[in-house]
């Protein structure tokens, strides 16, 4: 059978495979999306938080700039199409923990690349509100990503356009050879397996040194007298746009369920976030999935070494939101116009 134009498979409807739907969407390209519909997942479960000046370093994300760029315009973009908003621009608020926080702080808040994301004004929070409001600093250039409203209405963009399928695909099912792909009674040019954490499993990608962590978040209510921006302190505090908030997030590297969490992170995070409000709050719930995390690696994409026709994009960490954009249209780029791979993503290029 001679090669065939471009027809694509894409394996997992989370953060990764919608930015690759959306990116062939975006160039008229047909694919067929499926999804086993699991209730908790990583995306599904995410906060979605966009955030510049991370981490216990104090330091500007990866590429921060690029990625939010791609970002902002891309959901701008999908929103715009599905007449949707779930994209949303907000102030940050990270606060110094004690005085090594804070002199580390000052050392690096006047570096050059800090710069495009400190707000110039103190952050002024409410005292009544905020144990120990003050030693704090406000970023720019932070936002949080509606990861349920936007799975959900680009899964129902999808269905109306018959590129969208639920099954649990099974990895013998999917058979490759140098020209194309064939799972169902469908013929593809590709298929790119973007299923998170449970890559581990997959027989072409035993040996990708995944490492990822069980993360929990919690739902609480709590009157915040108005305050709208993410604050954070030991661990974070989101007020979302539909008046709920939540809380986290855990981050436990050895876990035997995927959605059961241990009691103490748990009791750890709820013990952070009593220590971050002065005024009462109560959890009403809490979600835990699996972040999909590659060992020393912010993300890996590509065709597989002996498979030509079977990609993968994984590994997308704590970072999902911020970074699916960019990179699926970078893997996008590379199976269709034959670009090549950023060297630092490049799934050959990491071969153990
Ligand atoms: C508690 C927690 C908090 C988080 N907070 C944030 C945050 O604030 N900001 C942020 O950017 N990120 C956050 N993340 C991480 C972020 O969500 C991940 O980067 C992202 O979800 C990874 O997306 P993914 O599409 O690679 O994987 P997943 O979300 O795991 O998606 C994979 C999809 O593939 C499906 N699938 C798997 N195998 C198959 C198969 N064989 N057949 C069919 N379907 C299959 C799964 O059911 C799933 O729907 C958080 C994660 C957790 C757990």
């Amino acid at each position: 059978m001679g090669v065939m134009s471009p027809r694509i498979l894409i394996i997992g409807q989370g953060l990764a495979g919608t930015a690759l739907a959306w990116r062939l969407w975006q160039r008229e390209v047909p694919f067929l999306i499926v999804d086993r519909n699991e209730s908790l997942t990583s995306s599904k479960v995410a906060a979605g938080l966009i955030t510049p000046i991370t981490g216990m370093r104090l330091t500007v994300s990866w590429r921060y700039d690029v990625f939010y760029r791609e970002a902002l315009r891309f959901y701008r973009a999908c929103g715009k199409r599905l007449k949707q908003r779930f994209f949303f621009p907000r102030g940050y608020v990270r606060l110094l923990k004690n005085e090594a926080e804070i002199t580390k702080w000052h050392k690096r808040r006047r570096d050059p690349d800090m710069q495009p994301f400190l707000h110039r004004q103190t952050p002024e929070l409410n005292a009544e509100v905020i144990h120990q409001p003050d030693n704090g600093f406000q970023q720019r250039h932070a936002a949080w990503l509606d990861t349920n409203t936007y799975l959900e209405s680009s899964r129902r963009f999808f269905e109306s356009l018959d590129s969208y399928a639920t099954a649990d695909v099974k990895a013998a099912d999917v058979r490759d050879d140098t020209n194309g792909v064939e799972w169902n009674g469908q013929r593809f040019s590709h298929v790119i397996w973007a299923q998170g954490w449970s890559a581990e499993k997959h027989p072409l990608f035993h040996w990708v040194p995944f490492q990822s962590a069980l993360g929990t978040i919690l739902t609480v209510e709590v009157d915040l007298q108005g305050e709208q921006r993410i604050l954070n302190r030991g661990c974070w505090l989101l007020p979302r746009n539909d008046g709920t908030l939540r809380a986290g997030s855990t981050y436990e590297w050895k876990f035997d369920d995927p959605n059961t969490p241990s009691a103490d992170q748990v009791q750890t995070l709820e013990a952070t976030l009593r220590s971050l409000l002065k005024v009462p709050s109560s959890i009403t719930a809490s979600q835990t999935a699996v972040r999909p995390i590659i060992k020393n690696r912010q993300a890996l994409m590509g065709t597989h070494p002996t498979h030509p026709r079977v990609a993968f994009l994984n590994g997308l960490g704590s970072k999902g939101s911020l970074r699916s954009p960019w990179l699926a249209r970078h893997l996008i780029e590379h199976l269709l116009d034959g670009a090549p791979l950023d060297l630092e993503l490049d799934l050959q290029g990491n071969k153990v």
